[in-house]
């Protein structure tokens, strides 16, 4: 039996925000019932070419699935429980605009299964809605969860986004302030990033429109982070916040590269050993499907040095950090046996950290011939700024996790160590 999560692509939305990259077309309605249809034909086909598949999570993304009515929601579940086993606790999360939810859909998506709604907020100002090209104001987005809760979701996430033209510090914190008036129980908080192709990148690259400073952005995140924390949200991931056990699980797969099968166009799929994706292209997609072929190309080589970089690259975004003890049974060796300048380096400047079982776990012994052979300045701020080092810590015993995470400052510049590690590996 193939185990793992189940993602569904939803390529429709109403029209283009200015800042989307993602593979969503404007003005195709009309193609809706052709995708449904062919939707489920692609599951009996994949569960046809895995035979027995089990899903723990669910995703229904975009797009956006909330243009969708009911009783398609119910008919591609209904198909994806026919062909595979969707365990009893499966969460099963669907997205939506705001500016297309429908009180009666609504309902009927909850009692076809979806357990859980993610909603692109994105902000509470209506004049930095209209900046990112949304279809909705902000008083839609407030009444979107009311209607939310009135079809029995208990189990909402809310998407915002900060670092956008225009947007203040006072503006931004007035925003988590307002989402948090309706208790969310996840908030995902993503700054801004201007792409090649998109309007909102034209804008930026073009000078028409300018993000706020460096600093200003940090401000907000420090802001955001401490109002979030107050209102007992915990970051878990670096973009991502939730009350306790409300994680989202389908989100945690990716991260921890665990298995995953896209279906629709634009899908990507990590599934029964191979990487591979649907291209961007509904017509191709549909007519390869009505012809009873997949539409899929390999994605990469799916070779183990890929593999463990990603494992790192996916891992270290989690507070948790990358489990050790499958890390080295997957790949091994530890993290610092393949990247030893990288790894070495992030543990003296107190940027990662070690834990052992759930909490924070250290056992402190000797020094190691490390730091005895570091210049003078680095012992010191060694010693003082790193009592988290492995090679201090006691071995764990068969049964505890080791997990290697990134200290809150080391998450703000990943993306640089991820570089250095790329480096390394190259340099062999
Ligand atoms: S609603 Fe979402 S997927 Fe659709 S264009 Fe806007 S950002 Fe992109």
């Amino acid at each position: 039996m193939e185990k793992g999560s189940v993602y569904i692509h939803v390529p429709f939305c109403v029209q283009k925000c200015a800042y989307c990259d993602f593979y969503s077309l404007a003005g195709m309605s009309d193609s809706m019932a052709g995708y449904v249809d062919a939707l489920c034909r692609e599951i009996w086909m994949q569960a046809a070419r895995f035979g027995e598949i089990r899903a723990e999570t669910v995703y229904i993304g975009g797009g956006t699935p909330s243009l969708l009515e009911g009783k398609d929601i119910s008919r591609i579940l209904s198909v994806l429980r026919e062909c595979m086993e969707l365990s009893p606790a499966c969460e099963i999360t669907m997205e939506g605009n705001p500016g297309t939810l429908r009180e009666a859909a609504l309902e009927e998506y909850r009692k076809a299964g979806v357990n859980r709604f993610s909603l692109g907020v994105q902000s509470f100002s209506d004049c930095l809605l209209r900046t990112l090209g949304r279809i909705h104001t902000a008083a839609q987005a407030a009444e979107a969860v009311r209607m939310l809760r009135r079809a029995g979701f208990s189990n909402v996430n809310l998407d915002i986004m900060y670092g956008l033209p225009g947007q203040t510090e006072s503006s931004f914190l007035e925003t988590v302030g307002t989402a948090l008036t309706m208790s969310p129980e996840h908030l995902s908080c993503y700054s801004l990033i201007p792409e090649e192709g998109t309007e909102m990148g034209r804008r930026v690259f073009s000078g028409e429109v300018q993000l706020p400073q460096e600093e200003v952005l940090l401000r907000m995140e420090e802001e955001m982070r401490g109002l979030l924390k107050q209102n007992g949200y915990e970051r878990y991931e670096v973009s991502n916040y939730a009350l306790a056990g409300k994680e989202c699980r389908h989100n945690l797969v990716y991260w921890e590269c665990e298995p995953y099968l896209g279906l629709g166009p634009g899908a990507h799929s990590d599934f029964g050993g191979r990487r591979f994706s649907h291209p961007a292209n509904l017509r191709g997609w549909m007519q390869a499907i009505n012809k009873k072929e997949l539409f899929e190309e390999p994605e990469d080589d799916g070779s183990p040095e890929k593999r463990r970089f990603d494992r790192m690259m996916m891992g270290l975004r989690m507070v948790r950090g990358v489990d050790l003890n499958r890390f080295v049974r997957d790949f091994g060796r530890r993290p610092e046996e393949i990247w030893p300048d990288t790894v070495r380096e992030m543990r003296r400047l107190s940027m990662i950290r070690d834990e052992l079982g759930s909490t924070r776990s250290v056992e402190l012994s000797n020094l190691s011939t490390d730091e005895e052979t570091m210049p003078n300045d680095q012992n010191a701020a060694t010693s003082e700024l790193d009592p988290t080092r492995s090679d201090r810590m006691q071995s764990p015993g068969p049964d505890k996790e080791e997990r290697l995470a990134l200290t809150e400052k080391g998450m703000d510049v990943m993306n640089a160590w991820l570089v250095r590690m790329m480096e390394e590996e190259e340099k062999g």
